[in-house]
């Protein structure tokens, strides 16, 4: 890991082909997402070479840990960079041992002891400085000290025990995975625990594999491969995801048992989820609904202001008395539900005769209250109430204030009502 352009990408390139020994495989090295390097004394060790690749962001997010050592790549002509220091934060959350690389130690801009003094105030204090970070100067350009980098990374795993069970059913994680003309669905695996041999069942997620074939990065077919290796697995019937883990089963029956339970809870989550849009999505209508009620009740206060408006002019250029105008029914409507009260506003929207103006002031769904008394009075309206309770209180305050209020729990009824009062209204033919 580190910092972008310190040279991760020269240093995997170096270790690649320092590995690339025998021209047996035609020297053709597919990138697989790690590979190993074999060193002399008979050990190896496995490079994984895209940490800024799904997986590994995959894995980060559900806390798991894939690598054993973060080897911490730092330019010695730049020193700490916010990369280094995320690298820094990464290792110390999730537990894995450090080893720092200073790089490009041959440019004569390098400052070697300042970057490490550097490091030193984010809390890797190398063992130079007397802490226990082991930090090798390299130049992964010309390829100098790379044998000590492996060395140290050898060394570190001998003094922490990093061990791996060879027996055992088989863990594994998805490095990566595609489809292959030839070869089909192959998934590169890691394998943590465990040999997987061919022939062996595996899970991951709700895909599945019965190993076709292993290769190693040069599509050389293997037997085995045992924990620290990564390598390619075909036979998958699914691709599985980046990042995944991969379980062995002992046998195809078991593994049909665990898909089909997995694939149920899969389904159940599904379903879990799309209920929860819809009952996000209900709310949301709702909150809508409310706000397209509110305008309304606003323009309805709005329409009878110009009312008032036009009133009031009328009165100043005539000079009448207001008993001269024309006679008016001002409401104020609640009702229990949305569809009510539109069955009841669009049924007094109809009404249409210039003998009596109706208005309605304001309307909504709920109960009356104390606001809506104070409103008919300021307005002289009526209360028209559809299927909603009156607490006492309000009663009262109607009762104070002077203001009427109607309940009805038949549409028709309160239409007739309200017709029964215009009627009332409307002066008597002469
Ligand atoms: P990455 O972004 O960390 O993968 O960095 P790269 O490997 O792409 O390196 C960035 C630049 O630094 C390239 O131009 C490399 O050639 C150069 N570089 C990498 N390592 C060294 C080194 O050891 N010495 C020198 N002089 N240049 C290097």
């Amino acid at each position: 890991m580190g910092h972008v352009d310190h040279g991760k990408t020269t240093l995997l390139d170096y270790l690649r082909k320092s590995n690339v020994v025998d021209e047996e495989f035609g020297g053709i090295t597919q990138h697989i997402g790690a590979f190993s390097v074999r060193l002399k004394h008979g050990k190896s060790i496995t490079f994984l070479d895209t940490p800024g690749h799904a997986a590994f962001s995959a894995m980060r997010g559900r806390g798991a840990r894939m690598t054993d050592i973060i080897v911490l790549v730092v330019a010695a002509d730049d020193g700490v960079m916010p990369q280094t220091l995320e690298s820094i934060t990464h290792a110390a959350d999730s537990n894995v041992p450090l080893i720092v690389a200073v790089n490009k130690c041959d440019r004569p801009e390098a400052e070697v002891e300042a970057c490490v003094e550097e490091l030193s105030q984010h809390g890797v204090l190398v063992e130079e400085l007397g802490g226990d970070v082991m930090a090798v100067k390299i130049s992964a350009l010309k390829g100098t000290n790379i044998d000590a980098l492996q060395d140290a990374i050898i060394t570190l795993s001998e003094l922490l025990d990093i061990k791996a069970d060879p027996a055992g059913l088989v863990e594994a994680r998805v490095i990566e995975a595609k489809t292959e003309p030839g070869r089909g669905r192959v998934a590169t695996l890691l394998i943590q625990r465990g040999t997987l041999k061919a022939g062996n069942y595996l899970v991951a997620g709700t895909s599945y594999a019965k190993v076709k074939n292993i290769y190693d990065e040069h599509k050389k077919v293997l037997k085995a491969a045992s924990p620290g290796f990564a390598v390619e697995v075909a036979g998958w019937k699914e691709l599985p995801s980046p990042g995944q883990e991969v379980l062995q089963v002992e046998n195809e029956s078991k593994m049909r048992r665990v898909i089909n339970y997995r694939k149920l809870q899969e389904q159940k989550q599904k379903q879990d989820s799309e209920w929860e849009e819809i009952k996000e999505k209900r709310k949301e209508h709702d909150r809508q609904h409310q706000q397209r009620l509110k305008l309304r009740q606003d323009a309805g206060l709005v329409r009878y202001t110009k009312h008032i408006v036009k009133k009031i002019e009328l009165i100043e250029a005539s000079n009448q008395p207001v008993e001269d105008f024309t006679p008016e029914l001002l409401l104020i409507v609640k009702a229990d539900v949305d569809g009510s009260l539109e069955a009841i506003t669009s049924c007094l929207e109809t009404y249409d005769c210039d003998l009596c103006t109706l208005e309605t002031v304001s309307s909504g769904v709920g109960v009356v209250t104390e606001n809506d008394v104070e409103l008919a009075r300021d307005f002289n309206g009526v209360v028209f109430a559809f299927n909603t309770k009156i607490s006492p209180q309000v009663l009262k305050l109607a009762d104070d204030l002077n203001v009427t209020i109607k309940q009805h729990n038949i549409i028709y009824k309160l239409i007739e009502d309200v017709k029964g009062l215009l009627n009332k209204r409307i002066p008597p033919a002469v």
